[in-house]
């Protein structure tokens, strides 16, 4: 249980706020859901939150970056000029990316632009049609149902031209050129989990880090439409070149607003500095509930970070993991799928997780044999409860300060959680029993 929860409240307050926007890969829902998580980051920091384009028709990679989408008005009404769905009312009710149309149909033909999932009838199904130009309706089975025998106007008021890929991007500098990176997406509708969650702790994150004193990384974060979004950012200008030369960690957010278990999908051998803190700091808090998937479960835009000649390393961190929660891309994913509990967990480990970046160092102990503990008030001369725990970390991590172990790896050998360990460093380097190894 999370025992304060204000950060969880402003999180959850955030996601709320981008919520009712009709996000798709490209368009307006995009520009002004960047547009708030710009206010809520610049407000109370002194970070440029920036927002880039990237035109439409433009090569990336094996992919072109995809016209934009405005749509207007959608809805399906019977004879007597009811509007039966709307997408004032839910803009789930249209497939994302239909083109227009004006028709009236029976209800023979009307279903078979209508989208259902029939497992779960009471669900509006989130679909796109990203590059195939068609139209078409979601509802929830039961409502497709309920409809009777008579006439039915279809009408979609959208338009596809060439525009703009718009994306938030934030570089917060730290003492040393390397990099650690956080990306997010914002191209889903009105769904909850997916996909308002990781941008509004993405938005939170860099609060966080800006409060962080001598920051020893530098920052990036990216809030992309997921896939095209993350392979335009990384092909085009110098992007790609100095994200591999400066990323030693990161981390794709996603699905990080519900309550469930932690999940992490690793990076492709699973041997980067990323899966190794992350796996280090959900064992620490004793997660013992939390999944560790390997690639072969990649769904996100780890896809496009992990793969061949990209090469970088990024895992995927989520509470519950996109496909593995029943309300995924559907109309439950809303506001009470998600809570301030849930938001406040996720912020605890990824703070958690820059906390032990920012500290982890190879350390040396710099003199021979056990050091004399006791006459630097290391050691207790009265030994109670709770006294011998902290001086067996502090003794442990002295045997295998030797220079060959970072902090993490002491970490795991030991069995203690690493801030603890950040705090014994701390002791040891007033002290100057420890040094830096490079
Ligand atoms: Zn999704």
């Amino acid at each position: 249980m999370e025992k304060d929860l204000t950060v969880g409240k402003n999180v959850y307050n955030l996601a709320k706020k981008i919520y009712p926007y009709h996000r798709c890969l490209m368009g307006k829902g995009v520009e002004d859901t960047l547009y708030i998580l710009k206010e809520y980051v610049e407000k109370d920091t002194n970070v440029k939150f920036e927002i880039k384009q990237i035109a439409s028709g433009t090569k990336v990679f094996d992919w072109e970056v995809p016209k934009e989408w405005e749509i207007k008005e959608a809805y399906i009404s019977d004879e007597k000029g009811n509007h039966i769905i709307d997408i004032k009312n839910n803009n789930l009710y249209v497939v994302g990316y239909s083109t227009s149309v004006d028709r009236w149909v029976d209800l023979e033909e009307l279903n078979k632009y209508i989208y259902t999932q029939k497992d779960q009838p009471e669900a509006i199904p989130y679909v796109t049609s990203y590059y195939k130009e068609r139209y078409g309706f979601c509802m929830s089975e039961n409502q497709r149902k309920s409809l009777t025998e008579q006439k039915y106007h279809m009408y979609i008021n959208s338009s596809l031209f060439n525009g703009n890929l718009t994306y938030g991007e934030v570089v917060i500098p730290g003492e040393r050129k390397e990099e650690i990176f956080f990306s997010t997406y914002v191209c889903h509708p009105s769904m909850a989990n997916d996909n308002c969650s990781g941008p509004a702790l993405a938005a939170e994150l860099i609060k966080y880090i800006y409060s962080v004193k001598n920051r020893k990384y530098t920052y990036r974060f990216i809030f992309v439409p997921e896939t095209i979004g993350s392979i335009s950012y990384m092909s085009i200008n110098d992007n790609l070149r100095i994200m591999k030369e400066r990323i030693i960690a990161g981390f794709n957010i996603t699905c990080v607003g519900d309550d469930n278990c932690y999940s992490i999908v690793k990076t492709r051998y699973e041997n980067t500095l990323a899966d190794k803190v992350i796996t280090n700091v959900l064992k620490n808090n004793n997660l013992v509930n939390c999944i560790i998937y390997p690639f072969t479960k990649r769904g996100s835009d780890e896809r496009q970070y992990n793969a061949p000649g990209i090469d970088l390393p990024v895992v995927c961190f989520c509470r519950s993991l996109f496909h593995e929660f029943k309300e995924y891309h559907t109309s439950l994913d809303d506001m009470n799928y998600i809570s301030p509990e849930g938001f406040q967990g996720s912020f605890r480990i990824l703070t958690q997780v820059i906390e032990v970046l920012e500290n982890n160092e190879y350390y040396k102990i710099n003199v021979l044999c056990e050091p004399q503990l006791g006459k630097r008030n290391l050691y207790p001369t009265i030994s109670k409860k709770g006294s011998y725990d902290e001086v067996k970390a502090m003794t442990d991590f002295i045997v295998y300060a030797d220079g060959t172990n970072d902090l993490i790896d002491i970490s795991n050998i030991i069995g203690v959680d690493c801030m603890k360990l950040i705090d014994i460093v701390r002791k040891l380097f007033d002290e100057q029993l420890i040094v830096k190894v490079y």
